[in-house]
């Protein structure tokens, strides 16, 4: 029986963040009233003339440098011509046989295995308008013109990838190094980052490609995997009992959990391709990269390895801390703000198991009421011995709830730790007195009562004494 292997690349659109369109100054932000971004550039009226956007070939190239790729000097826009409702030109205005980035990689890591999978081009082009079906009770289908224009870069791979799980560590690490670097927000559902996959198989040993479908338009990670499973799945059986593969575009289909047709595949010489009249080439100096270069900040990988180098981090708690650039941004500013890098661990772990379980990664640094410093003044009560851990989660809540600082909740609420250490054995000589028998129990050699007695003096304080210095006084008073 012939064994197949899975041949898959995979085309990213990401969007790029910038303020405006890539061609006009039209607002490229997602969510506005349908038609309300819109001017005669990207509606694509005659005669109106494109200026290209600064912001979207710097980002271009940023993302170029970080994925490795070698910049063009000298690239150029062209047109690609189609008849569609989404595309009143009739053309989308894109990059061809001359793209801003080429010649790039990118190191996945599955089951613990390496592997390069290069990235063949990155290259800018305009997002279409938007087709909204099912209007007028379901007989009408109406476009939205916001979308028009929106700059996109869309990054190519080589047919590296053998596995549905390699796919997906693509494009994870993919998502992770645009975000990073602040070329795109990461955003599957919203569609800023979305994902086809030219998926064939093959005889293993073979050289040859088999024939290929496009998988279109698959807007989770989730389904990226899905889809490509069953993908190859289908081919194989297709080949096995004899049948021939058809070149063709397909979508997942969620609900009957497999792949169907969309439509036969178009070749790249049905565009006809050609350079676009309207606009000159791009050209970028050799210094303008390397300033570019210089500015790139650390990438998702570096960031994780200094985690765990320098601030002692375990692998898994480096991953999750990375996780999104404004969870490492809040967790580095937190860390700054207390001043002393050896509290790594311990901002982590408050970040993991208090800050995220209250706060979905993207309201962070916009709407989450308590910032990097307010925590950092918090963790330093704690450091001070000023609360003790379990104070210090209550006073966060209360954080959460109120958005005032943590010395003023302790202070109003008396959650201060009694660290008065007269008062505090005091406290712990009556709870002596009260259990004489346990008393007894504890100098006859039973252990095991020391337990009840730290539990008793924090009951007594509220549990507001600090661990360290109950256990401290009780082991003098008993011994
Ligand atoms: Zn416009």
């Amino acid at each position: 029986m012939t064994t197949y292997e899975a041949v898959i690349g995979l085309e990213v659109h990401a969007q790029l963040l910038t303020r405006t369109k890539l061609f006009c100054g039209c607002s490229a932000e997602y969510g506005a009233e349908p038609n309300t971004h819109v001017c005669p550039v990207c509606l694509g009226l005659p005669g109106a003339l494109p200026v290209p956007n600064e912001k979207a070939i710097e980002l271009a190239i940023r993302a170029g440098l970080a994925l490795g790729c070698k910049v063009r000097t000298t690239s150029r826009f062209a047109r690609k011509n189609y008849f569609y409702p989404d595309l009143s030109k009739n053309y989308q205005t894109s990059q061809y046989d001359e793209p801003i980035d080429e010649h790039g990689e990118l190191v996945i890591e599955v089951d613990g295995v390496e592997k390069r999978i290069g990235i063949t081009r990155a290259h800018l082009e305009e997002d279409a308008a938007k087709n909204v079906h099912g209007e007028g009770g379901g007989l009408h289908t109406v476009v939205d013109y916001n979308r028009a224009g929106t700059p996109l870069l869309e990054i190519v791979s080589e047919p590296d990838l053998r596995s549905a799980a390699e796919a997906e560590a693509y494009l994870k690490k993919l998502r992770d190094i645009l975000m990073f670097i602040g070329v795109n927000d990461g955003n599957l559902e919203e569609g800023s980052f979305r994902c086809d996959a030219n998926v064939s198989i093959r005889p293993v040993g073979q050289e040859e490609f088999g024939t290929r479908t496009e998988l279109k338009n698959i807007n989770s990670f989730k389904f990226v995997r899905k889809a490509i499973e069953y993908e190859i799945a289908r081919q194989e059986a297709v080949v096995s009992s004899g049948g021939k593969i058809v070149q063709e575009t397909r979508t997942w289909n969620e609900a009957q959990q497999k792949t169907v047709t969309m439509r036969s595949k178009e070749e790249a010489h049905d565009y006809r391709y050609f350079p676009c009249p309207d606009l000159p080439p791009i050209r970028v100096s050799e210094e303008r990269i390397e300033s570019i270069r210089a500015s790139l900040p650390e990438l998702p990988d570096a960031k994780r390895a200094r985690y765990v180098e320098q601030l002692g981090l375990t692998p898994y708690d480096a991953g999750v801390l990375t996780g999104h650039p404004e969870i490492a941004r809040f967790f580095e500013a937190t860390l700054a703000a207390l001043g002393d890098e050896k509290l790594g661990k311990k901002v982590a772990n408050f970040i993991q198991s208090e800050v995220l379980r209250f706060v979905e990664t993207r309201g962070l640094e916009a709407t989450f009421p308590v910032k990097a410093e307010a925590l950092a003044g918090l963790l330093a009560l704690v450091e001070k011995g000023s609360i003790n851990g379990k104070i210090a989660k209550q006073v966060f809540a209360e954080m959460v709830e109120t958005g005032a600082s943590a010395e003023s909740i302790v202070e109003s609420k008396g959650l201060a730790a009694v660290t008065d250490t007269a008062a505090l054995e005091a406290e712990i000589q009556k709870v002596l007195d009260a259990n004489p028998a346990q008393v007894e129990q504890y100098r006859g050699g039973k252990q095991a009562v020391f337990g009840f007695f730290v539990g008793q003096v924090m009951k007594a304080t509220k549990g507001q004494a600090d661990p360290k210095a109950v256990q401290e006084i009780l082991r003098r008073l008993l011994g």
